[in-house]
């Protein structure tokens, strides 16, 4: 495996794997890499002749006050994870090599980014959007695997693909979970021990809010309460949000539909956890 931390000498790389008509798959990551992130790589692996890897901490995606300087970075640990999945390149750029003379320009993606995240980060998703269309324009791959953990993130991030012609295949998988349930996110390291076990209620309230849909309830209202009073009944947790959007463009919805996103953002203790679920009215 190489480890890359030059944009041009990766650029050089995915010119000559191109060249030699290889099918370049790419995982963008902010490394502290646990299994979400492995099984990305290794559909990844599967589909392409290569596969790059990228870690990065982007600075522009996090708002003052939010957890830049002290969210978890450890590539001793990470590197010989990915190695272990067969990635091909590890690039692993610094905050200099991607913003030398800072940003003046911005890719936005507007309407999906106004709710959710987008409503409680902001700027978040202009961070999100452009560093992503910087790697895509350095990694150049022809598939990008990203998790649908972030469902928003990932939606946002299609469309951005399609409006802008990019010709990159974006696919989204499955959030992987500890056997209890807890969705895996380098984020739950801040946890204490009381805070590992208030923050099952989110996954627990996912599930039961799937149970009304399955019983036959269509009030999103009845269900965010539902959710905010399993999720508000731990003490470590403060809600940002829970919401009942379509899981398609983000829109807010007065009535459950056939793919409809139910989404939330917890502060458990210091740590801000996101987990989401779409609710099918067929088959759920
Ligand atoms: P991050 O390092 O948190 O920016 O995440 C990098 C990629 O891994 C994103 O596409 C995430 O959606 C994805 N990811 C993070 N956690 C999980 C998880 N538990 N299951 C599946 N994918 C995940």
């Amino acid at each position: 495996m190489k480890i890359i931390t030059t944009i041009s000498e990766m650029q050089d790389h995915s010119d000559r794997l191109r060249d030699q008509g290889d099918r370049i798959g790419f995982v963008p990551t902010m490394g502290f890499l646990h299994e979400g992130h492995l099984s990305l790589m290794r559909k990844a692996r599967e589909e392409n002749h290569a596969l790059v890897v990228s870690i990065f901490v982007n600075p522009t995606q996090f708002g003052p006050g939010e957890d830049y300087a002290s969210y978890p970075r450890d590539l001793e640990m990470d590197a010989p994870l990915c190695q272990e999945v067969g990635c091909d390149v590890l690039f692993t750029p610094g905050a200099d090599e991607m913003y030398p003379q800072g940003n003046v320009t911005t890719v936005s993606v507007s309407g999906l980014t106004e709710t959710l995240c987008g409503a409680s980060r902001p700027g978040h998703f202009d961070g999100v959007t452009t560093v992503v269309s910087k790697l895509f324009n350095i990694v150049r791959p022809h598939r990008a695997y990203l998790g649908l953990k972030d469902y928003q993130q990932y939606r946002v991030i299609l469309r951005m693909v399609q409006d802008l012609n990019m010709n990159i295949n974006i696919i989204g998988l499955p959030t992987i979970r500890e056997e209890d349930g807890l969705a895996m996110s380098s984020r739950n390291a801040y946890l204490y021990d009381d805070e590992r076990s208030g923050a099952l209620s989110l996954s627990r309230s996912l599930e039961a809010a799937r149970e009304m849909v399955r019983a036959g309830i269509r009030d999103p209202r009845a269900i965010e309460e539902k959710v905010t009073g399993i999720i508000e009944s731990e003490p470590t947790n403060r809600i940002d949000y829970v919401s009942i959007v379509n899981a398609d463009d983000m829109a807010p919805l007065s009535t459950i539909e056939d793919r409809t996103l139910l989404a939330l953002a917890v502060f458990v203790g210091d740590a801000r956890l996101i987990d989401n679920t779409v609710l099918e009215i067929n088959g759920n």
